[in-house]
């Protein structure tokens, strides 16, 4: 692939339609999204979707999400529709959630990667929601970054993993909540949450009565199982360097810091902590500010390597609210190497 990459403004609407016109054609293109940027091609087209597989190297068995303009759509998506996923549907669209729901045949096999399953989202990002409508057509769009890195928050980190991959990146600003949808299915029981996000577990409990969170959210997926969500099971964010979480106090951590300081050796601290931090350190924001975490960490990540570090320790966020979002990100770009600091007395 060696085509011109054009980052277009997307503050234009003559740009959106630039976008949309090559949608419908058959072609991809990066878009902004409120969780992070996607690589959009028209959904019901396999053709289509086979070229968002081969520009990010993504492994065909991981499906993808096919994003809508308006809860209608829901219905030629679906073979059922159960009465949660139209509540979820009302409290939180448009917005951060996909709902994995029995599919319609019209969903091509490739964007689902065979199952009999597929994602559906209805993003609150305005230029998404024009683009679609314009496209005419839903579009599947995983997030638009080389498959194994850092997601991207911005069409500067889209033109560093796609210039000359794609034709286009609408360029809508830097993504204000950061991190994935939350993804969620409704194919049977209970609502389970196989990736968190930025709607929690807590209130998808509110509002559709129960919720249970699958193991995958905290562990690497047992490679012998079948999994519900075959995403989880890639290598996933990962930056060059070796990443560590670590668990303890800030005291603990410190410590520890101070003792593993060396060329390319880099923290993650919250905010309070980078004034007294041993080693060079970026901050991941406020310990209390799950939604500023989740707004930089992908940046961060990219930024690190920019820095050429080749180890980074990373403070865990909570496990709470969008912090969960947060800390299941971080693990994965850690290939889920974490540490207690305070267990080991270090
Ligand atoms: P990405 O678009 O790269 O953010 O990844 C999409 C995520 O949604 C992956 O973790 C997929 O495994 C998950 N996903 C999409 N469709 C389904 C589905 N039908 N069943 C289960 N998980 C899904
Ligand atoms: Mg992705």
């Amino acid at each position: 692939m060696n085509l011109t990459t054009q980052l277009l403004d997307a503050s234009d609407p003559q740009n959106i339609e630039k976008a949309a016109a090559l949608l419908r054609q058959g072609e991809v293109a990066a878009i902004p999204t409120e969780t992070v940027y996607g690589l959009a091609a028209n959904a019901l087209d396999e053709r289509a979707v086979a070229k968002i597989f081969e520009v990010k190297g993504r492994p065909s068995d991981n499906p993808l999400i096919v994003h809508i303009a308006e809860v209608d759509e829901l219905k030629e998506l679906t073979s059922r529709l159960p009465d949660a996923a139209l509540e979820l549907a009302r409290r939180f669209w448009p917005g951060p959630l996909t709902m994995v729901l029995p599919s319609s045949s019209i969903v091509p096999a490739l964007t689902r990667a065979g199952l009999d399953s597929v994602g559906i989202r209805l993003p609150a990002h305005p230029v998404a929601r024009k683009l679609i409508k314009a496209a005419g057509v839903p579009l599947a769009a995983p997030s638009a970054n080389i498959s194994g890195r850092p997601s991207p928050t911005s069409a500067a980190h889209c033109f560093e993993d796609l210039a000359g991959r794609v034709q286009v990146i609408l360029d809508g600003g830097p993504c204000n909540i950061g991190v994935e949808s939350t993804v969620v299915s409704l194919t049977d029981g209970a609502p389970r949450v196989l990736r968190p996000g930025a709607v929690t577990p807590e209130q998808i409990k509110a509002a559709a009565g129960s919720v249970v969170i699958d193991p995958v959210v905290y562990q690497k997926p047992d490679p012998d199982a079948p999994v519900a969500s075959p995403g989880v099971k890639h290598t996933h964010y990962a930056p060059k360097a070796e990443v560590v979480v670590l668990h303890g106090n800030w005291e603990s951590c410190k410590r520890f810091l101070a003792k593993q300081a060396g060329e390319g050796v880099w923290a993650l601290v919250f905010e309070e902590e980078l004034a007294d931090c041993p080693l060079s350190a970026l901050s991941l924001g406020p310990s209390g500010s799950d939604e500023t975490q989740a707004m930089r960490l992908f940046a961060l990540l990219r930024e690190l390597d920019e820095k050429g570090a080749r180890q980074v320790y990373a403070r865990a966020p909570r496990q709470e609210g969008v912090g969960l979002a947060v800390y299941n990100r971080l693990i994965r770009a850690a290939g889920f190497r974490q540490l207690a600091v305070d267990r080991e007395g270090l």
